[in-house]
């Protein structure tokens, strides 16, 4: 069966669900391209899931639409030689072993019954692959779900926080997984509610917040303009510092606590200028704004237009309280 010269892409136009008087995924338009790890970034409950799930035909759009290679998935012949996906994880209580699992899949699915070793290599688990799943931990499960993912040897791969649950090796583990993916020039779609693993990963971002686009851009692009360096001072005598910078033409703003925060500031020149006038600085640290500051203010950002445009009770601090939580919990 011969595929469209546009391999790998998967196209979103306009794509939206509701659930009742929920909109979990509003009119998302964006492609993903082959060749590049792109991060699909949201706070928890953004629709990063059920974004995933119609891109599988496991949920029906509301408006709109989604293609792989210009076809819905369920138009696809043997769609899991075009994508394979790792969903959300979920406990393994199977009977069966990980060899047999992965056996009936690929014999369900026309996979030569030879891809069930090649994968079991691959993700690690050849030594267990004898052994039931039920006793499988969490990241044994992930291994297990990727390797399943594999099995058809997609040109379009698709992971859903497939981070979660695993120690700090199998993290390293996965990220060279899909940068080695990608590099042989498949189309890696990975999804996660924290910046500093896509951070790690994604030559591409794609941003959303309550079912919204935020952002569609490259990851350089990104960090090169929202990397904020700036200078944090404070001083016991603040206002005759304050005035002795705004005549050197310096601007500060006060960010409460007495910190001023001079805005691609000279540390060193900030230091004179006190010294000259004898001003008391009890700190003077340049600073470099994190990008998970600014995923936090464009998320922020979103939750406070929907505040504006329903009257609902979720105000922008609930939704900049989940950002918050969703960084520790990484
Ligand atoms: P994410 O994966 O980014 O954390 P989800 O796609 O799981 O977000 O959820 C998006 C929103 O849709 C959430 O508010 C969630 O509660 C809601 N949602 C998801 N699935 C359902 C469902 N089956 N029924 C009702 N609401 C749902
Ligand atoms: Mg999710």
């Amino acid at each position: 069966m011969s595929r469209s010269s546009v391999a790998g892409m998967i196209e979103l136009e306009g794509l939206t669900k509701r659930y009742g008087e929920k909109v979990a995924v509003n009119n998302l338009s964006f492609t993903v391209r082959p060749g590049i790890v792109t991060g699909f970034l949201g706070p928890n409950g953004a629709g990063k899931s059920t974004t995933m799930r119609m891109i599988l035909g496991l949920d029906h759009p509301t408006a709109g639409d989604v293609r792989i290679d210009g076809k819905h998935y369920q138009q696809l012949k043997d769609p899991l030689t075009y994508i394979g996906a790792l969903l959300e994880a979920k406990a393994w209580h199977g009977g069966r072993t990980a060899y047999n699992h992965l056996l009936c899949l690929a014999q369900s699915n026309g996979i030569p019954s030879g891809r069930v070793r090649d994968v079991l290599e691959t993700v690690g688990l050849t030594a267990v692959a004898k052994k039931k799943t039920k006793g499988f931990s969490m990241g044994m499960g992930q291994r297990l779900g990727i390797a399943a993912a594999l099995l058809g040897d997609p040109r379009i791969l698709m992971f859903d926080e497939p981070v979660n649950g695993l120690d700090p090796e199998g993290i390293h583990w996965i990220r060279t997984l899909m940068k080695s993916l990608a590099a042989q020039g498949r189309t890696v779609f990975v999804s996660s509610h924290l910046m500093s693993e896509m951070a790690l990963t994604a030559e591409h971002l794609v941003v959303i917040g309550q079912g919204r686009l935020l952002a569609d851009t490259s990851m350089a692009d990104f960090i090169a303009r929202n990397s904020r360096s700036y200078v944090r001072v404070r001083s016991p005598q603040r206002e005759r510092l304050l005035d002795v910078l705004h005549q050197a033409g310096i601007v500060a703003v006060e960010s409460g606590d007495g910190v001023l925060e001079v805005d691609g500031g000279k540390a060193e020149q900030i230091g004179e200028l006190a010294a000259q006038h004898r001003i008391t600085l009890h700190e003077l640290s340049p600073q470099q704004a994190s990008l998970e500051e600014a995923f936090m203010q464009l998320t922020a950002e979103s939750v406070e237009y929907h505040a504006h445009s329903d009257t609902s009770a979720t105000g922008p601090e609930p939704a900049r309280q989940q950002w918050g939580d969703g960084w520790k919990r990484g």
